[in-house]
């Protein structure tokens, strides 16, 4: 049996985020928290546990990116100063067309080093080479909905209709199961790249096997302006009128939207992957997540892919998006401390789709831990401000997955990260090698 005492500083509890435990334990068992509280009291319980003396440290549920497409990692830094348009025809997906599933597998193992130092135990994901991805993160041992894209022309299957044939035949027998870390949803790209018929097609396969469905919705004005002029709707209409949302719904972005698609998410099964500094960067807007919520639509948070961010770490991006919320509705009372911090933790597990009330007793043991030692942890007048605002992803120290220390003492347990790194670099040369036409 898999069983750890640890005792932390700080320990921030419960399923809103707001309960703080000053000198507090925490017992694990197996992939459970099976006690929580002040240290005393919990460590009377142990017997024969490990011990991770963590008193210099908070501990807070785990951080889960809900939007990335993680091979990216490989493109970092190729472009950085273009329009959405000009920035995935010119340059991302030229690059894409020239990665093999092994480059997919390496780019993703990259990712997850990324995502386990910056304390994140899961994420969602849209990307082709869906086998390369999934292999990569079970050896990383962090969670992940992987969600093969639909797509036309992509290195991996070619025209959309060998996609469709690739990705049917893979997700036929696949059916999520929340005891295991990595599983399948399905990833349309977004109704302006997807034709109405696989978009049917989708809907069907998803209904049958019970698979989330990742899709870009509403991300750009223009993207708005032409599903108005080809459909005469907005994009979250269009697949509404469809039928997609009687499924579950990862949308990812709902920069720009209106009433009339607030209604239609209000009253569907859509979770809202709110991408911040992506949407920023290109230049595409500030979604309204304080609507959202106040409408009481699930809104998670991701990263977006490592081409547009260009980093995958979310204590950031939480800052980013409370802060941003606060100038969009000029009212600096929303999105307060913990709820930026359950966005970036508990809503995303329930997208992952694994229920979870954050450090509560019979909770997934996922954990991540930060280090109080950078001068920016003192005074600590107010953890979880300090959490959200003064703290970065390089103060994580140790992370918990499913009860398993994956990341102990800033040294990873499950990945090599010199040999991805060297590979990863090699393999990113060769691309842009080829393409030729990236200004350096
Ligand atoms: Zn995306």
């Amino acid at each position: 049996m898999n069983e750890l005492f640890i005792e932390a500083k700080y320990i921030i509890s419960g399923s809103k985020c707001n309960r703080i435990i000053k000198n507090g334990g925490i017992l694990i068992e197996n992939d459970e928290i099976v006690a929580i509280g002040k240290v005393e009291p919990v460590k009377s319980l142990v017997s024969g546990h490990d011990k991770l003396d963590r008193t210099n440290h908070i501990v807070i549920p785990s951080l889960v990116n809900s939007h990335t497409h993680i091979p990216e990692t490989l493109l970092r830094g190729i472009c950085d100063d273009e329009k959405l348009m000009t920035w995935l025809n010119d340059y991302i997906w030229p690059f894409e067309r020239r990665m093999t599933s092994e480059d997919a597998y390496y780019g993703t193992l990259l990712g997850c080093l990324e995502l386990i130092e910056s304390g994140v135990s899961g994420f969602i994901d849209q990307y082709f080479y869906a086998e390369s991805i999934k292999k990569a993160a079970k050896e990383a041992k962090i969670r992940a909905l992987i969600c093969p894209s639909v797509f036309d022309n992509t290195p991996e299957s070619g025209s959309l209709e060998n996609t469709w044939k690739h990705v049917s035949s893979l997700l036929n027998n696949s059916i999520p199961d929340t005891n295991q870390l990595v599983n399948y949803g399905i990833g349309p790209h977004a109704p302006y790249t997807v034709p109405e018929e696989y978009l049917y097609k989708v809907k069907e396969l998803a209904a049958k096997n019970s698979l989330s469905i990742h899709i870009h919705l509403n991300e750009t004005k223009s993207e708005v302006e032409q599903s108005l002029k080809d459909f005469g709707m907005s994009p979250i209409e269009y697949i509404h009128k469809l039928g997609l949302t009687e499924e579950k719904i990862l949308a990812a972005h709902c920069v720009n939207t209106q009433n009339k698609d607030w209604k239609i998410m209000k009253e569907s099964n859509i979770t809202v992957l709110h991408n911040p500094q992506s949407n920023l960067k290109m230049t595409s807007g500030i979604a309204p997540i304080y609507k959202y919520l106040e409408l009481g639509i699930n809104v998670a948070v991701g990263t977006d892919g490592n081409a547009s961010n260009n980093d995958l770490g979310m204590i950031e991006e939480l800052s980013t998006a409370a802060m941003l919320q606060k100038h969009l509705s000029q009212n600096p009372k929303v999105l307060d401390n913990s709820q930026a911090l359950r966005l970036g933790t508990i809503n995303g597990m329930k997208a992952l789709g694994v229920q979870s009330q954050g450090i509560t007793e019979k909770s997934k043991a996922d954990l991540t831990i930060l280090s109080l030692e950078k001068s920016h942890s003192w005074p600590q007048n107010n953890i979880v401000s300090n959490i959200i605002y003064s703290s970065s992803s390089s103060d994580v120290s140790d992370l918990i997955i499913n009860g398993k220390l994956v990341y102990f003492n800033k040294e990873h347990q499950t990945l090599n990260k010199e040999k991805i790194i060297e590979k990863c670099s090699t393999i990113s040369e060769r691309i842009i090698t080829e393409m030729g036409k990236i200004k350096k």
